[in-house]
């Protein structure tokens, strides 16, 4: 094919095709406080939960931080109750959170002792709005269906939803030893990676059955299996989507902290989601020290922000730098933009409906700079090393004007206010 020739085979046709996660084909649940709805699965969309580190006894500083989590974009906070202390703190951080005007479904998280705690204090089975149950934790021998059984009968007595939540830190043991004693009789036995595997899936899809045998109406259940390695949770989320259309909730357990963290469960909850699988996540960062949990919900956001899934936030695009800017100019400008943005997105997002699909772009030269402000709503490109002290701003995908001097951070973080109102703001006609 001579060069000047268009190839229209439709292999590159494909190829070229824009990319889209594949539709989603699970149930939906409804998760509920007050007038608060948070729908998953379904054609919801993929919702972001989140966890506490408090004491759950301490109901204010439990209450304190399921704000900032909700105020970070958390749309459910599960909460350990772990003892009947914990158990009769959870209707009082409810209270404080409603006075609080945080409306946020709380999520109870059980094991060992669920089936009594939930028996026996109404008061928090009401105050919840789902309940984690994982079936590795719920008892052994002859107590475990019937422990079981008292925590779902709590649920539909309660119309609550259910997260039947497998971890394969405390996969159901019995059921272990027993596939195991199943594979070793096959002629061509797994290897105990693929039993584990089928493990985690059968303890969830078992577990869920039995549910529904008691009454759990099915759309309340959600189902997940975490695991801590990347290539573990692919192959089991794969497994287990393809077995049931529950809606699933993701999350890479244990995932570690930092850019390790970080890193690992964007790319595995990436790869699920861009395939349709997955109605929830959670992204399990262990805190740095000083660093805020709030940090949890930021990358979960981001990583359903980036895929295109969801937007939260305008976004920021800023080149990574190089040898042609030798001074932090641009990466101050950057960091001082998305900060600003950040920060005001609470209030934006009422008062400028739209304003988190925003595009800013802030450069480093000429290079990439004007092209990729242009493809901005608003960008600036300022100047790198040797070129003049000028740097041009676009606004809609034309230069708009040239910002000069030493306020340049300032003068463009007012032309980005102006665009959002002149776009955004919904004037009110006199
Ligand atoms: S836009 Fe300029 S400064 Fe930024 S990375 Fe590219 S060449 Fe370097």
């Amino acid at each position: 094919m001579s060069a000047n020739m268009i190839d229209t085979s439709s292999t590159l046709e494909q190829a070229i095709a824009a990319a889209k996660p594949a539709a989603r084909r699970s149930r939906q649940a409804r998760v509920v406080w007050g007038s608060r709805v948070v729908t998953i699965g379904g054609d919801a969309p993929v919702r972001v939960q989140s966890m506490t580190n408090t004491d759950t006894v301490d109901v204010i500083g439990t209450a304190i931080q399921v704000k900032e989590l909700a105020i970070a974009g958390s749309e459910m906070v599960r909460i350990t109750v772990n003892t009947p202390e914990a158990a009769e703190a959870v209707p009082h951080i409810r209270e404080q959170l409603d006075r609080m005007g945080i409306d946020t479904p709380l999520v109870g998280d059980f094991h060992y002792n669920g089936h009594r705690l939930l028996t026996e204090y109404p008061a928090m089975a009401q105050a919840l709005s789902k309940y984690r149950i994982n079936p590795g934790n719920v008892g052994k021998g002859d107590k475990k269906d019937r422990q079981f059984a008292m925590m779902v009968e709590a649920a539909a007595r309660y119309d609550k939803v259910v997260r039947i939540g497998v971890n394969w830190g405390s996969l159901d043991s019995e059921l272990l030893a027993q596939m195991m004693d199943e594979n070793a009789a096959r002629a061509q036995p797994w290897d105990a990676q693929q039993v584990m595997y089928r493990a985690l899936v059968q303890s969830a899809l078992s577990s869920a059955e039995y549910a529904r045998e008691l009454g759990l109406n099915p759309n309340n259940i959600i189902i997940s299996c975490k695991v801590s390695g990347v290539q573990d949770l692919i192959s089991v989320y794969r497994a287990l989507s393809q077995r049931c259309d529950y809606a699933l909730h993701l999350g890479l357990t244990e995932a570690g902290m930092g850019t390790k963290g970080t890193v690992a469960s964007a790319t595995a909850l990436s790869i699920l989601l861009q395939e349709g699988i997955g109605d929830t996540i959670r992204v399990s960062l262990t805190p740095q020290p000083g660093e805020a949990r709030t940090q949890e919900v930021v990358v979960a956001l981001e990583i359903l922000q980036s895929l295109g899934l969801r937007a939260f936030n305008p976004s920021v695009t800023a080149c990574p730098g190089c040898g042609r800017t030798t001074s932090t100019t641009f990466q101050e400008l950057a960091k001082q933009i998305d900060d600003f943005l950040r920060e005001q997105m609470p209030v934006w997002r009422a008062k400028y409906p739209g304003v988190e699909n925003m595009k800013v772009a802030v450069m480093g030269c000429i290079v990439n700079g004007p092209g990729e402000s242009k493809h901005a709503d608003i960008g600036i490109s300022l100047p790198g090393t040797g070129e003049a002290p000028a740097a041009p701003v676009f606004i809609d995908g034309e230069k708009a004007l040239t910002l000069r001097g030493d306020n340049i951070a300032s003068e463009f973080q007012t032309l980005v206010e102006n665009y959002i109102e002149k776009r955004f703001g919904t004037s009110v006609p006199a």
